[in-house]
Order: C-alpha cells, then structure tokens, then sequence
C-alpha cells in the first residue's frame, strides 16, 4: 500500500501529460511558455480569482505575498504553529515575526477567538494555514483583518480544491498562496505554486516580483527573485487540472468510507459543516502513536506525522519556545495521517481499519493488564 499513489493517477492520464511534455520540448519554451498563462487562467477560474501568478513553489508563493505586501522587518504577521515550517519561516526570511496564536482542537486550524488579544500596533497581516485541506473561519478573519486594517494571506497550500461556505479555497484572503508539489491535492511532477488575488495592483507586483522585478526587459522596478514556474510543469498541471473536479469527488467518497470504517475505531476528522475538506491530509488521533504507527508498519500500511513538533518548538523558532500553546502541542502528540488518495481501494480501506482497530484494541487491553 501507498501513502500517495500517484502512479494510479498517472496510468490513467500517463497520454496526455507525455504528449502535453512533448509539445513543451517542441517549442522549446522551457521559462514563461505559453502554457503557464494558459494555466493562471484556468487556475483563476478555477477559484474564481481575478489574477492567478504561476510560481516555483508554494514556499516562493508565501515569500511573494508577503513581498507584495509590502511586510517589513519587525512587523508581525499572526499565524499558526500547527503547520508546515515553511508558513513561517517565510516571515523570518524577511525579518517579520511570527506571533503564534493557538489551534481550535478540532479543526487544527487557528482559533479565532484568540487573534485579536494578540495584534499590536505593528501587526500587518493575518496568516491562517487551511491544515489537512479545511479551511480555517476566514468570516471571522476577514472581519478581523478589517476592523484593523491587516491583510490576510491564506496559505492554501493543503487546500485548493476545498471549500469555505461554497466558495473555493485560494481566493479567501487579501493574497491566497498555493502549491502544488506532488503529493499534495493538485500536483505537479516537481515543484510549483501560484498566487491569487482580486486586486489588480498586487498582482502586478506579485508578477514583477516572479521575474527579479522586472517592469519591462532589464528594467527592474524593485526587488525581485526568480520564482517563475516551470513550463513543463504548467504543462502536467494542466492535464491534471482536466480531471481535477472528477478527483476532488472521489476524495470525499473516500473520506466517507474511512469515516464509516473507523467511526467505531478511532476520533475521525471534523469538518465544519460549511466546509468541505479536500483531505490534503485524512488525519486521526490516537493515543501510544509510536505503537499504533509500528502495528500499522507490520502490516504493510504506510503512515506520515503532520506535524510530530509544532513550530514554536522548532530550533529555529527559539524565540518562541516560552509560548505556551497547548492545544498545538497536544495534536503533536496525537495526529496520524492514513494513506489517502482519490483512487483508494475498498479492501485497502477495510485492511488501515482492522489493522487500527487490532492496535488499538491491543492499547486497551494491555492497559488493563499492566
Ligand atoms: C506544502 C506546504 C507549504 C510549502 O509548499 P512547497 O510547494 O512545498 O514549497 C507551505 N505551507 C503548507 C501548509 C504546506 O503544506
């Protein structure tokens, strides 16, 4: 069994992507061909965003945003420590700080009840991670932001596909940053990411930033990197993109079946009811994880932490070691993500559910032996 097959995926597309590659190597356009304005548009469309900037990566999308914005050294950017490295460590690069605020234990997402209390005059923006694919409660966030002028950069790099009261992830905030490295709901055979927003001047400077800064050929208008996107990969993005919607359905199918699998087993996730996850992630809790994960190994059933250490606790957020954050650091404990990806086998499923329900049944038992 695999974590993330995507092998099943490309069997089923492997004609396209290796025609939509060798179209790529006939014209030769290898940076900035025209398959990447091709893909900002229907990525645009997609979530319904006026501007979509193709990028490097999800980790250069964040940087982008945050370059965009205008963020300086010493301003303060109010996150989440229960994520990724990189929906931080971006603000670090350019000298903001982080100011981690703690999760809601049942999404993992921020809890929004406690943003306010920690803005300050330097703060500038608002930065919520939509963990293992559900968005966090960005009506709240975005009153938030608007009482006190902040901006809102949504990392959406587990999310795009997924759903806040109807609308798509990736257009929820002032900046919505995504990736789509392999493994995560759309991926490319590499690395990617895009930008998307309404605002027209953000935009402009979010291109001009993917290109050393660059108003026309050598003239640079400020600084800038290079995080163009690849041409091949916006050509296999989109192919993929083709039989996206087909996959973000079987994606809750298969949700729903590990759900009835597990319900007797395990705590399974919760998904507010304006939401729809897109299941980046289909993540339990379980207590002994180290047994259950060993038990699972034994049987062939691959498993992934996200995230075993919150990032304050991070050696390179040391800073930040003295808060206090207990429901991060209780999920760090406990989190467990499954295997999971739209083209999963019932008799797979079946096989994580007995074999979970025998290790943790086993927990019980010895518990009440010792
Ligand atoms: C994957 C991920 C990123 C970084 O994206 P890359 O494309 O790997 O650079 C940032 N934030 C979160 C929450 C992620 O899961």
């Amino acid at each position: 069994m695999q974590f993330i097959d995507l092998n099943k995926q490309y069997a089923k597309i492997h004609a396209q992507v290796n025609a939509r590659i060798q179209d790529v190597l006939n014209h030769g356009h290898y940076v900035m061909g025209a398959e990447i304005q091709d893909l900002e548009l229907k990525l645009a469309e997609y979530v319904h965003a006026k501007y979509c900037i193709a990028l490097s990566s999800g980790t250069d999308a964040l940087l982008v945003a945050l370059m965009a914005l205008d963020i300086k050294p010493g301003d303060e950017i109010i996150t989440t420590s229960f994520s990724f490295v990189a929906s931080a460590t971006m603000n670090k690069l350019i000298g903001a700080k982080s100011v981690f605020v703690d999760i809601d234990p049942r999404t993992y997402n921020l809890d929004v009840t406690q943003i306010e209390r920690a803005i300050t005059p330097k703060t500038k923006a608002i930065l919520p991670v939509n963990l293992y694919g559900q968005c966090a409660d960005f009506d709240v966030i975005s009153a938030i932001a608007k009482k006190y002028n902040l901006a809102v950069i949504e990392d959406a790099a587990q999310s795009f596909g997924g759903t806040y009261k109807g609308q798509q992830s990736c257009n929820l905030g002032t900046i919505g940053c995504t990736s789509f490295f392999p493994s995560k709901p759309l991926g490319c055979y590499g690395d990617g990411g895009a930008c998307f927003t309404d605002d027209a001047d953000l935009a402009e400077r979010m291109r001009q930033i993917r290109n050393h800064g660059q108003e026309s050929r050598y003239h640079h208008v400020r600084l800038g990197l290079n995080a163009r996107m690849d041409t091949l990969q916006a050509a296999i993005l989109l192919v993929k993109l083709d039989i996206f919607s087909e996959e973000v359905g079987l994606r809750q199918i298969v949700a729903k079946k590990y759900d009835l699998a597990l319900s007797n087993i395990v705590q399974t996730p919760y998904i507010e009811e304006h939401n729809q996850s897109i299941y980046a992630q289909y993540t339990i809790e379980v207590p002994e994880r180290d047994r259950v994960i060993a038990a699972l190994k034994d049987a062939g059933i691959p498993t992934s932490v996200h995230y075993p250490t919150p990032i304050h606790h991070q050696p390179i957020f040391k800073d930040s070691a003295a808060v206090s954050l207990p429901n991060a650091e209780k999920a760090a404990g406990r989190v467990l993500s499954l295997p999971f990806h739209p083209y999963m086998e019932d008799a797979d499923i079946a096989r994580v559910a007995e074999t979970l329900a025998r290790a943790v049944q086993k927990k019980t038992v010895s518990a009440i032996s010792g």
